[in-house]
């Protein structure tokens, strides 16, 4: 198969594209990818300070280089999880990457905040990935306002948007579809936030990882085993090979033909929220989660 550019030997496929690329051009493709993103939801321009979370995988790794590349001011928030048998390894992942771009990055640990997901994992009877994530956006959040910075981006892929989409489907969860967007303005509490990678898949960024020597964090969660959506991505991955282009499809048409009709009835029914009377997170229970966990921990 010869590159769709430049006809020299195609290294990857994309059959959703209906095209082969070299790895030059291949990076060329995944830059516009990501441009066509940002400029389609105006997420943010040079003078933004952004804020890019970083897990240690592949997904958030692959974006800081691509908007490092591009020129944009970004710099690394790395949750340390404190999950005994991965945090330490992904947090030498994200520590070694951004000292060989010369980027800044910000740890925060949650050993020293006293959220250790291990010990909630023992002590707290919910699940635990679900827990987990509110820990995290949390911390993002928080860190983004507390430090002024102007936009705040995760690596979230179009394999990671649509098994969500078709999660919160398979529930007709309204409250969740009226908020799933690439781009989330700032609200009351909430610090703007963005999905530069919506556009491309778990394997295209795995490709551009690969292509770019980029080393990502392998080690596998101890709690990942009961997750649910590795059972949603097959099931995608399965539409995808039969009708090459549905996923990005699925999710374009939701966001234009569908989201706005769940905005308008989550607008109508939906819980307003106030800022939580400890640390001021917006929260339409008086006190945030994480408020009520740090005190569940510490009794
Ligand atoms: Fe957290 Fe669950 Fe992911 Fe482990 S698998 S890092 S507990 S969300
Ligand atoms: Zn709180």
């Amino acid at each position: 198969m010869k590159c769709s550019r430049c006809k020299k030997t195609a290294q990857v496929a994309l059959p959703s594209h209906h095209a082969g690329f070299c790895p030059e051009c291949f990076n060329e493709f995944f830059s516009r990818q990501v441009e066509r993103a940002i400029r389609h939801f105006r997420m943010f321009t040079r003078n933004d300070r952004v804020l890019v979370a970083l897990s240690g995988g592949k997904d958030s790794l692959a974006l800081f280089r691509e908007l490092h590349v591009q020129g944009y001011n970004v710099t690394g928030l790395h949750i340390d999880l404190a999950i005994n048998g991965s945090s330490p390894h992904a947090r030498q992942m994200v520590e070694r990457f951004c000292e060989g771009l010369g980027a800044p990055l910000r740890v925060v640990s949650m050993a020293e905040e006293g959220l250790s997901i291990t010990e909630v994992k023992h002590k707290v009877k919910r699940p635990i990935c679900s827990v987990c994530g509110k820990v995290k956006r949390y911390y993002f959040n928080k860190v983004a306002l507390d430090e002024g910075f102007t936009a705040l981006c995760t690596g979230h892929n179009l394999d990671d948007e649509v098994g969500r989409l078709l999660a919160n489907t398979l529930r007709w969860d309204v409250s969740y579809l009226s908020d799933q967007s690439p781009a989330l303005p700032a609200s009351g509490g909430f610090a703007p936030k963005y999905r530069p990678l919506y556009r491309l898949s778990e394997f295209e960024t795995a490709a551009y990882c690969f292509f770019n020597g980029i080393e990502h964090s392998t080690a596998v969660c101890p709690y990942s085993a009961g997750a649910s959506f590795p059972v949603r991505k097959e099931l995608l991955n399965t539409l995808e090979e039969h009708s090459p282009g549905s996923k990005l499809s699925f999710y374009e048409t939701f966001l234009k033909n569908a989201k706005a009709l769940f905005e308008a009835a989550e607008k109508r029914d939906g819980d307003s929220l106030a800022p939580c009377t400890s640390c001021g997170y917006p929260t339409s229970a008086g006190v945030c989660n994480i408020c009520r966990l740090k005190e569940q921990l510490r009794d």
